[in-house]
């Protein structure tokens, strides 16, 4: 029995270890040239001083994977159970799906800007970081809040422009956004708020509303698109990543019965959209560093029991989370913010704080600015009923 990963970054490594792990042989195919590596370093310290893809890789904890690096796949065949190379083709008996997602590019006319996903997009844009140059970054996520942070550090100008009322309003929500993007201004960083981008120049950018914003550097941080492209056209859900059950099994149109219809197919990481009862029943993909692990691991018992004859539980549960570090500041989140409305506990939304995040009478996610060790507490509880709402005891 082989098993093939296509992606070769945290979840396709994690996954092919766990695979190997149940016995089985796994090979992992890779368009970048490396073996995996660690991409959170890249909008921080990998950004102020040059690093590698080897100074970033990842510990592989076993030496019996096979590697095919280099080359991307370009096809998906579900009814002969083979991966598509250009020049050759590679059999599966159980596919896992891990190539992540790419920068969303903005459909505007003007030479297109840089972007970061890569070691030799983090490089290219180190470079252009000299001190006294102007940077211009379109998008107020987590890699455009952390990337003006960094960029501070190494003398640049930095403006902000985006769509969002606030910078990482989407996790955080409003109070803590504003906070965020004061911390940003009290280090000089210029936002330009509620505004769209109509046209790239050579030497900045047109405004939705007319306005230019001039610059020496642009970099585009405006979300993402999952890697599909390849499976394409073989009855999977492809409408946002790779739509899987609870086992993270890909969710297939073919019908039962038909050959190659059975085979095992999965997906982990950035480009899986599952389940997750924790929270509810929709599925949604989690572009968290710590997906890949937990849906990788995941993907190999699964993998192990299918082959084996055995039917996995729908049991899946894995609490995500995510850290960022800004200037002083070092956010950390567990659960899903972004289902909830957001509460201070403890702390200012300017400064050192922890804020939960309820929907209806549930703790559905918790961020912490500098709150390391009391947020630690928080884990058991996401996904129950909070405290405040119980009866009380009599
Ligand atoms: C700059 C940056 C900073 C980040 N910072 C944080 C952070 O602070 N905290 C946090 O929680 N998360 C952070 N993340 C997110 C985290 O790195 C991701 O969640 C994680 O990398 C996802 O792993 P993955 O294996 O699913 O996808 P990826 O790491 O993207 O790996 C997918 C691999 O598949 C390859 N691939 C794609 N298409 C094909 C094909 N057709 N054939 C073969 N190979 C293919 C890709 O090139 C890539 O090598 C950051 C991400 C970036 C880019």
């Amino acid at each position: 029995m082989t098993v093939v990963v296509v992606g070769a970054g945290l979840a396709g490594l994690r996954a092919a270890e766990a695979v190997r792990g149940h016995g089985l042989a796994v090979t992992v195919l890779g368009d970048e040239r490396h073996l995996p590596y660690n991409r959170p370093p890249l909008s921080k310290a990998a950004l102020r001083e040059s690093a590698t893809a080897a100074d970033l890789a990842f510990r592989i904890r076993r030496d019996d994977l096979g590697w095919r690096l280099g080359q991307p796949v370009v096809g998906l065949d579900l009814y002969r159970r083979e991966v598509l190379l250009a020049d050759d083709t590679v059999p599966f008996d159980a596919l896992i799906i891990a190539t992540g997602i790419r920068p969303r590019v903005l459909p505007v006319p003007g030479p297109p800007p840089m972007v970061l996903r890569t070691v030799e997009d983090a490089e290219a844009l180190r470079r252009a970081l000299t001190p006294g140059r102007r940077l211009l970054i379109i998008g107020a996520g987590f890699i455009g809040c952390e990337v003006a942070a960094t960029a501070r550090a190494m003398g640049c100008a930095v403006t902000v422009c985006a769509a969002d009322a606030e910078p990482m309003i989407r996790p955080l929500g409003e109070h803590l956004g504003a906070g965020l993007r004061r911390r940003h201004e009290q280090a000089g960083v210029e936002f330009h708020l509620g505004v769209g981008v109509s046209g790239y120049e050579p030497s900045g950018v047109t405004l939705s509303d007319g306005r230019t914003l001039t610059a020496d550097v642009i970099l585009s941080a405006v979300g993402s698109v999952p890697n599909t492209q390849w499976c394409a056209g073989n009855g999977l859900d492809l409408v946002d990543g790779v739509l899987t059950d609870n086992r993270l099994c890909a969710v297939r149109t073919t019908a039962a019965g038909e050959e190659g219809a059975e085979a095992p197919v999965l997906a982990v990481g950035d480009i899986a959209r599952f389940p997750n009862p924790l929270f509810d029943e929709v599925p949604r993909r989690i572009e968290h560093w710590s997906m890949p692990t937990d849906t990788g691991r995941r993907a190999g018992a699964v993998i192990a029991a299918l082959l084996a004859g055995q039917s996995p539980a729908l049991d899946f549960r894995p609490l995500p989370s995510f850290w960022s570090d800004q200037y002083d500041a070092t956010l950390q989140s567990f659960g899903m913010p972004a289902l909830g409305v957001p509460t201070l506990a403890s702390g200012s939304w300017d400064g050192d704080c922890i804020v939960e995040y309820h929907r209806d009478d549930v703790l559905v996610g918790v961020v912490g600015v500098n709150r390391t060790r009391e947020l630690a507490t928080y884990r058991p509880r996401i996904g129950s009923v909070s405290d405040a709402s119980q009866p009380a005891a009599d």
